[in-house]
């Protein structure tokens, strides 16, 4: 059973229902919807039917809702644009007409202040680099450095400087009140600057009545700067190298990944390492060494989850990027772990209970670890003390939990109703574990449950052996 979950980005090559069956059957544990790209009205009905393939597939699928974020986009061009070195691209703003042969439209104003004749400005992934060579009151005159070809809505990187942007623009405010309506299980807010910014997407979650946890986009040297606060407040932190290796020097991206993951760890909150990871896949069948490499590190270091962007979205080979994760992550969790979990805060009683529960799980040559979880604290208690061997079997009687658990590390979620008897919920458990072949007969088997000690319910470790 691989442990490191696996995010696919989904778009034109992936959203139909053939794909999004293969992509699972393949390994996918969370889709993610990019609402940088996604329609609303095409969201309103992917999302259902996200819910129903899972079903089918019986299989639990948390879907992950991307928000734009404060990001300086550009707008639609009827036809990708092939810029050449030295040509002129207009960027106007306010919907301003430009009489240049290439131009296209800006959704930041602000643009014009933050910019000045001689900057550099990187376009899509820095892909893209532009010299401002003059102002006008609605349009930015640039000439082309670095030849590429603009397609539509692409990111503008103006590294160190602090855009004039809300943590949530009114776009990812309609974003968001979707995902809450639709039941997402995480929404992910971009370009986190501080602790207070994830404030405001909780409370706008919770003012709809969402559940979703929320993830903190690692991608500027802001969100670098206050780190372990922003850590501190999320639900879960996703290192965003895409933007976050433009925003800093290049060469800094292994150190801060390390050290994110390594906080995360001591922190105990789940973390995600994406993008590029299997970028050459988008156009080939195989990936380059380099990558395989890359997506291996993530593994050793125990990321929850290590994602695809583009090379699900709109590459060529889906579902075999999907089997390239599998492959390798199912080899290097063999091969042993970073370990950053040894130094995890245990700060609760309850961490305590699951550490001692892991710690006997670790010294058993065979067995699994059950979790009995409302609302999935203790299983994640469990998942970031990152057990050697044991699979995790998260029990809960809460769908939405259920599927939040699915971007755990070592976590194989599954719905149970509880009975009033603890000793009856562990039963039926059991039995469910037996009747999908998941233990054998003689596992050791380490349950972390309450059981009624007389009026109340105390949090136990139990070691069972499989029947
Ligand atoms: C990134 O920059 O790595 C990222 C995941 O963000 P987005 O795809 O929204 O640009």
């Amino acid at each position: 059973m691989r442990k490191t979950k696996i995010i696919c980005t989904l778009g034109p090559a992936s959203d139909g229902a053939e794909m999004m069956r293969k992509l699972i059957s393949a390994g996918a544990d969370v889709f993610r919807i990019n609402m940088s790209h996604a329609d609303p009205g095409h969201v309103r009905e992917l999302v259902p039917q996200i819910r129903r393939i899972a079903d089918e597939c019986r299989r639990a699928v948390a879907i992950l809702m991307d928000t734009q974020g404060p990001a300086i986009r550009t707008g639609d061009v009827k036809t990708d644009l092939h810029l050449k070195r030295g040509d002129i691209l207009e960027l106007t703003v306010r919907g301003a007409t430009s009489e240049e042969a290439y131009s296209v439209d800006v959704n930041y104003p602000d643009l014009l202040n933050d910019v000045k004749a001689g900057d550099t400005m990187l376009v899509d992934n820095g892909v893209i680099r532009l010299l401002v060579l003059e102002k006008g009151a609605d349009r930015i005159r640039c000439k082309v450095l670095t030849p590429g070809t603009l397609g539509s809505r692409r990111h503008i990187n103006l590294p160190g400087v602090r855009v004039n942007l809300p943590p949530l623009t009114p776009k990812d405010i309609a974003d968001v009140k979707l995902g809450a309506e639709l039941a997402v299980d995480y929404v992910a807010l971009s370009f986190v600057r501080q602790p207070k910014d994830l404030d405001q997407l909780r409370d706008l979650l919770s003012q709809n009545g969402s559940r979703a946890k929320v993830m903190a986009k690692i991608e500027d040297h802001c969100a670098v700067e206050a780190i372990e606060a922003i850590i501190q407040s999320a639900d879960a932190i996703m290192v965003a190298r895409g933007d976050l290796g433009i925003e800093v020097p290049y060469e800094e991206l292994p150190i801060i990944q390390r050290r994110i993951v390594k906080l995360c760890a001591r922190l105990g909150k789940p973390v995600v390492v994406a993008t590029h990871m299997l970028e050459s896949m988008i156009h080939n069948p195989l990936p380059t060494r380099a990558e395989v490499t890359d997506v291996a590190n993530a593994v050793f270091e125990q990321a929850d989850a290590i994602m695809l962007s583009g090379e699900t979205s709109i590459g060529a080979y889906p579902e075999e990027c999907v089997r390239v994760f599998d492959r390798v992550a199912l080899r290097i969790e063999r091969s042993g772990g970073a370990g950053y979990a040894e130094n995890a805060q245990l700060e609760d009683v309850r961490q305590k209970t699951v550490a001692s529960a892991v710690l006997l799980a670790n010294s058993l040559k065979r067995g699994s670890m059950i979790v009995f979880t409302r609302h999935g604290t203790m299983a994640r208690n469990a998942s970031n003390l990152r057990p050697r061997r044991a699979p995790i079997f998260a029990f809960t009687p809460d769908e939405q939990v259920r599927q939040q658990l699915a971007l755990s590390w070592g976590i194989y979620p599954v719905r149970i109703g509880f009975c009033d008897d603890p000793n009856a919920t562990i039963e039926a458990a059991e039995a469910y574990l037996r009747e999908h072949k998941l233990t054998k007969t003689g596992d050791n088997l380490v349950i972390v449950s309450d059981v009624l000690a007389g009026e109340r319910r105390v949090d136990t470790v139990q070691l069972r052996t499989a029947r």
